[in-house]
């Protein structure tokens, strides 16, 4: 008998997390996968060019659901996609990470009855003005069966009364990832941008609370602004951050002394986290793509789910409340010489597979 699952992405980082789930399920004869597409994400750098990179199948829907407030966004998604899944009966919903798709996925599955597995179970920043904080507890609590990338998301979810069967602790597929595009990044960018290796500081910015924000966000402009005048700072811009940052006119003062580039392919990001002396990040995904690469990273955020790399010594947590801090945080970053850890923090690069097992009903 055929398991069929049907997988819900719509952002960047869970395009790069179903390709990993997605290529183990395809060994599978026996699982059928089919993947809705809501929209949230939708320009060609945003969206297509994963689809290309990492040869995720074409999806069977893409709802065009983005650009709306939180409520709009959560809602439109949850009755196109409930619609779908009446007609799909799936066994398994599987959502991945804290967007608005993850949650409407996991709501439309599981008032009809239908499995939900999410992929980056357990992750807590404790801040329940984060929208993606919301997103995660709410889906954990209706999952059927959580994927947990790291130990501390596995206690994360035991404080909460989730655990026993439900609850694998399979590692992070992101790491899966950024093994498997090991041999295909493409080192062309960093060339073409004329950077030294571990002669600039990569830069991205996207969440929330730094982009609507304009204090934050101009302190985060000013603070990588002062450190641009030792080392070159590129920042591969999310659309969001673009916008807000014409909505708060600081797009000039960004473009004066940053490299403001537009947002790359997934194997020309990884070539520029390798290449970087440091990055500084508000991103969860870069977080961990830095210590993959072996490079420092800092964080610009008052708080990180992360929190095996700050105790590992390769993150450090800076809450960017003004200029002066970011500016005097990023210097001591760069300063700072200790030897990099040799640990592995995220499994041994076989979560995909262990995932693809469990759908399978494999132990
Ligand atoms: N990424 C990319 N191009 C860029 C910026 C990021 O391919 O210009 C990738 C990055 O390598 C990582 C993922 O996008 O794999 C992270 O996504 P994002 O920062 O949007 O979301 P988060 O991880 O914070 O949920």
């Amino acid at each position: 008998m055929t398991i069929t699952i049907v997988a819900i992405v719509g952002a960047r980082p869970q395009f790069i997390k179903a390709a990993v789930v997605s290529r183990a399920l395809r060994r599978y004869r026996d699982i059928s996968e089919t993947l809705i597409h809501t929209g949230q994400h939708f320009d060609d750098n945003m969206s297509r060019v994963f689809f290309d990179e990492l040869e995720i199948p074409a999806p069977t829907h893409n709802l065009g659901i983005a650009q709306q407030s939180h409520g709009a966004m959560t809602g439109r998604m949850l009755e196109a996609t409930e619609r779908i899944l009446i007609e799909a009966a799936p066994d398994w919903v599987v959502v991945y990470g804290d967007t608005n798709s993850t949650l409407a996925g996991a709501l439309a599955a599981i008032k009809l009855h239908i499995k939900v597995a999410h992929v980056e179970a357990g992750l807590r920043s404790f801040n329940r003005r984060m929208p993606e904080e919301i997103n995660r507890v709410a889906t954990d609590h209706v999952a059927d069966l959580l994927f947990a990338p790291t130990e501390a998301a596995v206690a994360n979810l035991a404080r909460e009364g989730i655990a026993g069967d439900r609850v694998r602790l399979v590692g992070d597929v992101m790491y899966d990832s950024a093994r498997f595009a090991r041999a295909r990044i493409d080192q062309a960018l960093p060339r073409t941008l004329g950077l030294r290796p571990k002669g600039f500081i990569l830069a991205t910015i996207h969440r929330q609370e730094n982009t609507d924000d304009p204090a934050r966000l101009r302190a985060i402009v000013e603070g990588l602004s002062a450190i641009a005048e030792t080392m070159p700072v590129v920042l591969p811009l999310h659309p969001r951050t673009r916008s807000a940052l014409t909505a708060h006119g600081l797009e000039a003062r960004a473009s004066a002394r940053l490299r403001v580039i537009e947002p790359v392919g997934y194997f020309a990001m990884l070539a520029l986290e390798q290449a970087a002396r440091l990055i500084a990040t508000d991103s969860g995904g870069v977080q961990k793509e830095a210590f993959f690469a072996g490079t420092p990273c800092v964080t610009l955020r008052d708080e990180t789910e992360w929190v095996e790399l700050v105790a590992a010594g390769v993150n450090r947590v800076l809450p960017p409340t003004d200029a002066t801090r970011v500016g005097a945080g990023l210097r001591a970053a760069l300063a700072d010489e200790r030897a990099w850890p040799k640990i592995e923090l995220y499994g041994g690069g076989r979560a995909g597979e262990a995932i693809a097992r469990a759908l399978a009903g494999e132990r």
